[in-house]
């Protein structure tokens, strides 16, 4: 019999074929003005046991399902018969990524999320990637053999939400650290051997913090130079304080083209030799696809913002702003 294994609510869109393993349950910090995610739910550790429980259930699964695939003459078709039955985590010729949840796994003393990244590895051999969110503030407070012995254990990605390197923001949203923390963080996890994807949010600055928001998010991600930089735009939650702050008038949502203008200037001030600059989130839509490659890519996505540009102002702005989420479209 298979057991039930315990799943978090998010993941990276790029982590959408990997097995999820959930070390911790929330998020420890849960403070930062935009996020609904975690509102309202009480963090918690999970033991070592708990999380090293729910990975043999995993592999219990994949043990079914390769038998039932033998006896039926399929056995090299494992990853399609997987996916029949809802399974996109395994591959014909095994499970290759996996992710820890929930908010922030690296909260977990290094010794006992070793030993769990360790017996994840051991328990899927064929695994080539273990990525896992990670406040940057956590990463900064680790030291620096602790984030080796992640890496050396097998944890191989780190997914963190830069949101912004404008300190004036990063205190108003109360991402609780600063744009040097940040770059800190960032340098640490790569120089201990990690793949770093670093997270930005369009529209966080409001009408009147764009320009700060762009420039000084591209001057951090410049000092830290992450493989990854991925946008997720700004989309107000119901129940959120910044949500509430709009409603208020407090916080000034800013328009398509504004929005576009700042992504404009990031990318202009963006001096990286990432893998992949990519805007892989549904909330994204209206810059029309920002993908590429920095250095050589940098043209190309400053025409591809040009060409939204030209679209919204020819076409006016939508009907609904999509940044203010379910907030009254009246609040702009
Ligand atoms: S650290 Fe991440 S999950 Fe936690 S409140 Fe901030 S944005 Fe949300």
């Amino acid at each position: 019999m298979v057991t039930e294994r315990t799943v978090g609510p998010i993941r990276p869109p790029s982590e959408a074929h990997s097995l999820l393993i959930r070390v911790t349950v929330n998020c420890p910090w849960n403070r930062c003005e935009f996020c609904s995610v975690f509102k309202g739910k009480r963090f918690q550790l999970r033991t070592v046991a708990e999380v090293k429980d729910d990975i043999l259930a995993a592999r219990e699964q994949v043990d079914a399902i390769r038998r039932w695939a033998e006896q039926a003459g399929l056995g090299d078709r494992l990853g399609d018969i997987a996916r029949y039955n809802g399974i996109p985590w395994l591959e014909n010729d095994g499970v290759k990524s996996a992710f820890l949840q929930d908010a922030d796994s690296l909260i977990m003393k290094t010794e006992p999320l070793s030993e769990i990244v360790a017996f994840l590895c051991e328990t899927f051999p064929t695994l080539e990637r273990v990525c896992s969110y990670a406040r940057g503030k956590t990463v900064f407070r680790k030291k620096p053999e602790e984030l080796r012995r992640l890496r050396a254990a097998g944890l191989s990605r780190l997914h963190i939400g830069l949101e912004t390197g404008d300190d004036e923001l990063l205190a108003r949203v109360q991402k609780g650290t600063t744009a040097d923390e940040m770059v800190q963080a960032g340098r640490k996890a790569i120089e201990a051997g990690f793949e770093l994807s670093e997270y930005v949010m369009p529209g966080l600055g409001g009408r009147e913090g764009w320009r700060q928001h762009a420039e000084n998010t591209a001057r951090v991600l410049n000092a830290i130079n992450p493989h990854f930089i991925r946008l997720r735009s700004l989309r107000l939650s119901q129940g959120t304080p910044l949500y509430e702050k709009a409603k208020q008038g407090e916080f000034h949502v800013n328009s398509v083209e504004g929005v576009l203008l700042e992504i404009r200037r990031f990318i202009e001030d963006l001096e990286v030799t990432s893998e992949l600059i990519t805007s892989d989130f549904a909330s994204n839509f209206f810059m029309g696809g920002v993908d590429g490659k920095f250095p050589e890519d940098k043209e190309k996505l400053l025409k591809s913002i040009d060409r939204a540009l030209a679209e919204w102002r020819r076409t006016g702005e939508p009907k609904r702003n999509p940044f203010l989420g379910s907030l009254n479209q009246s609040v702009v």
